[in-house]
């Protein structure tokens, strides 16, 4: 009898939080962490809560009805009747329905997971990177600069408060080469208000935003044991206190190791919508005995590195098509490739991104030609492009929506028969380690060798949106 009734308390109230949903009011918008809104994405919960007051104070029957089920359901089962659509089963509550739980591999668990994700919030809400750089993949850290730069040019920031976690759990660990992955599920809730003090028409509001997000940590197989780079303030090679100007660059300033190098501790390198972590075909070719074996001799080979270069390049070109120099795409990209992006950077000239969220990179297949092998990616991005002109905007496009690319990167088969000299990706001579100068020659300003060279690195041969 109980339970019947309960039953249909719960159904008059789903009832009436339909009407709501109908509305949008849990539609959310993005913000920390490179989050984004996989609803149309409207401006917040006004609307349905003002409709939901309008239809109770013209329907005073229905009025009754929601009381008493309130009431009801109370007296039942003592809960917070907030409880009930909360358990509703729609997508609001946004945790994957089968949550596996492993066991964490080695140097990983959940307090550095829980460090990481709430020294990301900060880095986001502040804009500064500097208390995470040591930690992340150049990737990630070019994913969050890049953004910057934007929200910068918008004057916006992203602020984040209530921040809680409510569960963190390994979703999967796999090999990748000479490296280990792991994926790993962190569900949370946070107020989200988005603000640009010169642009307010952009600025959102949410509160209560629940989440799960995948967050991917990397870690070499030769990995030093009993490192940790999350909860100490010095290098873990020398010992001396880490530089608080790393920027794209990663080294310690007192013994020049690679603290991102994922041979000291797990090394955040990408963070996942649920979404889009669902979506994903998974990593096919993580198996792929043909790749293993055309790049088994390169000891810095992994899918998850190739992907974060992958997302490395990409934020760079999307800087370039936003006014950045141009010249750095004479770092990674070939001739021809770099005048195609040149070329698609013309043809919609003078915009910039609210907001830009790299959702996805994944390498999809590959081939040999007769000198090369081609890694081919598929990506998806989500951005509003505006145009700023005499401190007024006009949109380019209506709402936020999602794009895909993709790419091909390059390296001759004969290079893949010796280990790659470890540097940083488009910003280190990949033959003599040197840094490279803002204003790029051909050629390496120390050893003369060509800055873009099949047979020393990988090259961006092909660019294509959509
Ligand atoms: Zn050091
Ligand atoms: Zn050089």
């Amino acid at each position: 009898m109980k339970s019947i009734s309960r039953s249909l308390y719960r159904l008059l109230f789903l009832a009436v939080f339909t009407v709501l949903a109908a509305t949008d009011l849990w539609a959310r918008a993005g913000g920390g962490g490179g989050r984004v809104s996989h609803d149309s994405g409207g401006g917040g919960g006004g609307g349905g809560l003002s409709f939901l007051i309008y239809l109770l104070l013209s329907h005073p029957l229905l009025a009754l009805i929601v009381i008493i089920a309130i009431a009801a359901y109370y007296f039942y089962t003592k809960k917070n009747p907030a409880d009930l659509f909360r358990s509703g089963g729609d997508s609001e509550d946004r945790r994957p329905p089968d949550l596996p739980s492993g066991p964490f591999p080695e140097g990983l668990d959940v307090q550095k997971v829980q460090t990481s994700f709430m020294a990301i919030q900060d880095a986001w809400q502040k804009q500064e990177l500097k208390e995470v750089r040591r930690w992340i993949s150049d990737g990630v850290y070019q994913r969050y600069t890049a953004q910057f730069r934007m929200m910068n040019k918008l004057s916006q920031v992203n602020k984040l408060s209530n921040i809680q976690i409510s569960d963190i759990r390994l979703a999967k660990a796999s090999a990748d080469g000479n490296y280990q992955s792991a994926d790993v599920a962190v569900s949370f809730s946070m107020d989200d208000s988005f603000v640009s003090a010169n642009y307010p028409q952009f600025n959102e509001n949410f509160s209560g935003d629940r989440d799960t997000e995948y967050w991917t940590f990397i870690k070499r197989n030769d990995a030093k044991k009993n490192k940790d780079l999350y909860s100490t303030d010095n290098c873990p090679n020398c010992g001396a206190p880490f530089d608080t100007k790393m920027g794209e660059i990663s080294r310690c300033a007192g013994c020049g190791t690679l603290t991102n190098n994922a041979s000291y501790d797990w090394i955040l390198s990408e963070i996942t919508q649920m979404d889009d972590y669902q979506n994903t075909a998974g990593d096919a070719l993580l198996q792929n005995t043909e790749l293993r074996e055309l790049t088994r001799n390169d000891s810095l080979f992994a899918v998850q590195r190739m992907q974060d270069i992958a997302s490395n390049v990409f934020m760079q070109i999307m800087e370039v098509f936003t006014g950045a120099n141009q010249n750095k795409l004479s770092r990674f990209a070939d001739k021809k490739t770099a005048e195609n992006i040149l070329q698609l950077k013309t043809r919609s000239e003078g915009f910039i991104f609210d907001r830009l969220y790299l959702n996805e990179v994944s390498l999809v297949s590959f081939n040999t030609d007769p000198e090369k092998l081609n890694l081919v990616f598929s990506l998806s991005a989500t951005y509003q492009r505006v145009k700023v002109s005499n401190q007024k905007l006009s949109l380019l496009d209506n709402e936020m929506t999602t794009h895909p690319y993709s790419m091909v990167l390059s390296k001759n088969l004969s290079a893949l028969k010796t280990a790659e000299k470890e540097t940083v990706y488009s910003y280190e001579c990949p033959s003599c380690g040197a840094p490279y100068n803002d204003t790029t020659n051909d050629t390496c300003n120390y050893c003369q060798a060509p800055v873009i060279d099949l047979n020393k690195n990988w090259v961006l041969t092909d660019f294509q949106m959509g």
